[in-house]
Formats: structure tokens, sequence, C-alpha cells
């Protein structure tokens, strides 16, 4: 019998990074699948990019945060960014990946069972008292805004475009701001091992994504795992990635 692990204190954490981003974390879940969770405070209204796990109220977790109306948007559906959609009354999804969400739908989450991905020894303490990783599951919710390619969001001081960058899965999107070169880039470009072969992922429209991705025009990028970098990381990363894709046959043969 494994020994029983004890209830956190507290799930989340919190980073500011300047007067208007906040970074929100689940420092207590395993490190390779812990996602970002970017607050950003604008004039008339904030956003929040990806909701963690959805095993703790992220809402309340924000509120002391919040003093304007809030839209939660999921950079895509699996269970480490969409977990806590649930909770907010605003929320946005690409069109691809709407159903999914609707419909809590845990495959296309990744976090049916039979995957594997959301394992007991990736929590070390519980986010509450009778939590297990066999009963969780994404939470079913209607999304109340449907995103596509080249959506604006408006926050009075500042514009965020929507960018539909698949690859990583169908309804990836990453949001940018082309005055201060600053992309929110979710799964589709972050400083670590990049997943691509998940089975919604499709390498050749990654390898499209990429080819995209090295026309813009890149100050910082605030991705959903892993560290900030600037264009130079970005840059390599793409470059990196586009080499290593376009080598003919299997790599590993
Ligand atoms: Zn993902
Ligand atoms: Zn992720």
């Amino acid at each position: 019998m494994p020994e029983a692990r004890p209830v956190c204190d507290q799930w989340f954490s919190t980073q500011k990074i300047n007067d208007r981003l906040y970074l929100i974390t689940e420092p207590h879940y395993y490190w390779f699948n812990r996602a970002n969770l970017w607050l950003i405070k604008g004039q008339n209204q904030d956003l929040l990019i990806d909701t963690g796990l959805g095993v703790s109220s992220l809402r309340h977790y924000i509120a002391s945060l919040l003093d304007k109306p809030l839209l939660a948007i999921a950079s895509h559906i699996h269970f480490d960014h969409a977990g806590s959609m649930h909770e907010f009354e605003h929320r946005a999804i690409h069109a691809a990946e709407a159903s999914a969400l609707r419909t809590g739908d845990d495959y296309e989450a990744l976090c049916s069972p039979a995957q594997g991905w959301v394992l007991p020894e990736h929590f070390d303490c519980l986010p509450y008292e009778g939590f297990t990783v066999e009963t969780y599951t994404l939470k079913a919710a209607e999304p109340t805004h449907i995103l596509n390619e080249g959506d604006v969001l408006d926050l009075g001081d500042r514009a965020l475009e929507v960018l539909h960058l698949p690859g990583h899965s169908p309804g990836c999107i990453a949001l940018y701001d082309p005055k201060s070169q600053e992309l929110f880039s979710g799964d589709v470009i972050y400083d670590g091992e990049l997943l691509d072969q998940l089975h919604c992922s499709h390498i050749p429209t990654y390898i499209s994504t990429y080819k995209r991705l090295e026309r813009l025009a890149i100050e910082t990028v605030y991705p959903g795992h892993y560290t900030i970098f600037g264009q130079e990381r970005y840059s390599q990363i793409i470059t990196e990635y586009l080499e290593f894709r376009r080598q003919p046959g299997c790599p590993s043969e």
C-alpha cells in the first residue's frame, strides 16, 4: 500500500511579471505537464490564458486579482490547460475544440485513464481530501466565445490577435500583441520537449505552423510550459524543429 499523500496547504502559486501580467502555476504537480496560466490585466477587461488541471478552485484563488470582466481562454483542450474552464462565466476556445469542451471529452483532453497521462505519482500532495487520479475528468463546459483565426481581443489599452496554430492539437491557438510583439504561445512553442506525436497531433501541420511562426516579429514569448524567452531562443527552437523534422526517413532508424 502506498503511503497516503497529505493535502496541500495551497495548490497554486503566483508570480507577478509586471503590473499587467501574472503567472499562476501548480507547483505540487509534475513539472513535465505543469502549465503556465497567464492573467493579463487590461483596461476594460482581463484575460486568463489557460486554467490548469481543475483540481482546485482557480476562480477563488485569483479573485483578489480581478476587478473587471474576465474572459477565460483555453489555448487548447488538453487537461493541463482547460481543467478549470467550467469555473468561469465567460469561456473561449478555438472552434476546432469547442465540442470537446462542451462534452468534457477526456480522450481529446488526454486524461482518460487508458491514456496514462494523469498518474498518482505526479501529485506530491493532494489538491483536496479524497482526490484520486481514477476519478479525475475534464469537466464539461459550454464555450461562451468561439475563437477563430484573426479574431481580436480588445482590452482597451491593448489588443491581442488570435492565431490558429494547429499541429500539437487541431485547435491550438496563440495570442499575439503586434505592438509589443509579445506572444502567449500555449503548447505551440515552448523551450522544452515539443509534443507532436499525440493522437491529436499532425507533424506536417506542425511544420506549416512553424514556417508561419518564422515570419512573426517577436520580442517576448510567454509559453504554456517552462520559462519566458525572447526572439533569439524563439528562432532557435523553430530552426531546430524544422531541421529535425525535415530529415529524410525516421530519425530513430
Ligand atoms: Zn497540450
Ligand atoms: Zn500543455
